[in-house]
């Protein structure tokens, strides 16, 4: 007998908690939560219960301490009512109790782990691949049944429509998917661009101790670039014959005082490569974990990165096959 009556006591605290939108077939507790429902009354004579609970074994007390579950109860009765009240402070009428509970994460964390096989401790590449898996099968796993909690009703959030649409936008617009927007709607990166450019410029003809290495870089790329290029165009652009100030380092790397085998790169190429390596070091730190690196950065640095002197002073023949195979040298 005393077992039925800790057996109610216990069914009617599940109830409580998982008051929603059903009205349980003559079960109150099963009602939303309002003033005139019988659960604040029920929850103020089931803490005292709570407190008084002794596992027993063997005829002895079980624990030492009281154990999680029995201090969670007294925690979650509290905090429910907490809630409550702060709700009809402002204005509300009802709390479907069942919205509390953690029931819809264990229920999709259970979703996501069928998609692991028997790894319990999965990459985050792992998990975010379980977790699109999970949500294209609409989160079906209940055909296994056995699962710990009930189905909570909820409806998921993603579809297979946007999911499927979102990289698309992503490679659209790379920067922008992770980006923070400012209000004008202009990507972040574009100001980090404009910012570091605005640096840039007058530190490449200073020669300052920063540039001399993106000027030794710049040289590589640019003799990667004409590799197999005879337009001359396309090398005044993109290489000095004057020795600037930048370019002092590549000098010093000359394993020869009276021959010149290295590339000396044009002011505007070492600013353009600066510029493209800071944006490409402020994107990594937002967007290393996704997928297509290359493409984001790329896509970034051709949208943000100003080309134009390439055109205008360079070669307007072939200033695209120049821009691109930069980007390629950088990424
Ligand atoms: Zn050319």
């Amino acid at each position: 007998m005393a077992t039925a009556v800790f057996v109610e006591e216990v069914d009617n605290l599940f109830d409580s908690f998982n008051g929603g939108t059903s009205v349980g077939q003559g079960k109150t507790l099963r009602c939303p939560l309002s003033d005139n429902r019988p659960h604040i009354e029920l929850w103020k004579k089931a803490s005292m219960g709570i407190k008084s609970w002794i596992f027993l074994k063997d005829g002895k007390p079980a624990f030492l301490h009281p154990p999680p579950s029995q201090n969670g109860w007294l925690i979650d009765i509290t905090a429910a009512q907490h809630v409550w009240r702060t709700l009809k402070e402002v204005g509300f009428e009802y709390l479907h109790t069942q919205n509390l509970n953690q029931d819809p994460l264990e229920n999709t964390f259970g979703a996501i782990r069928l998609n692991c096989g028997s790894n319990n401790n999965p990459t985050v590449g792992q998990f975010v691949n379980a977790l699109k898996t999970s949500i294209i099968s609409g989160l079906a796993f209940r055909g296994l049944g056995e699962t710990n909690c009930e189905d909570d009703g909820a409806t998921l959030l993603d579809n297979l429509q946007s999911l499927f649409r979102a990289p698309e936008a992503a490679s659209r617009n790379p920067s922008t998917s992770h980006d923070k927007e400012t209000p004008a709607g202009v990507p972040e990166s574009f100001h980090v661009a404009q910012q570091v450019q605005m640096d840039m410029s007058p530190a490449v003809p200073a020669g300052d101790m920063e540039v001399l290495s993106v000027a030794y870089v710049s040289g590589s790329i640019a003799r990667q670039v004409l590799r197999g290029v005879s337009c001359d165009a396309c090398k005044t652009c993109l290489t000095s014959e004057v020795l600037l100030s930048a370019n002092v380092f590549i000098y010093f790397k000359e394993c020869s005082d009276t021959e010149q085998s290295l590339t000396y790169p044009s002011e505007k190429l070492v600013e353009t490569v600066g510029t493209a390596v800071t944006l490409m070091e402020s994107i990594m730190t937002e967007a290393a974990h996704l997928n297509s690196v290359e493409q984001h950065i790329t896509a970034a640095i051709k949208s943000t990165i100003d080309f134009e002197w390439i055109r205008c002073s360079g070669c307007s023949l072939h200033h695209q096959r120049i821009v691109d195979s930069i980007v390629r040298c950088l990424t």
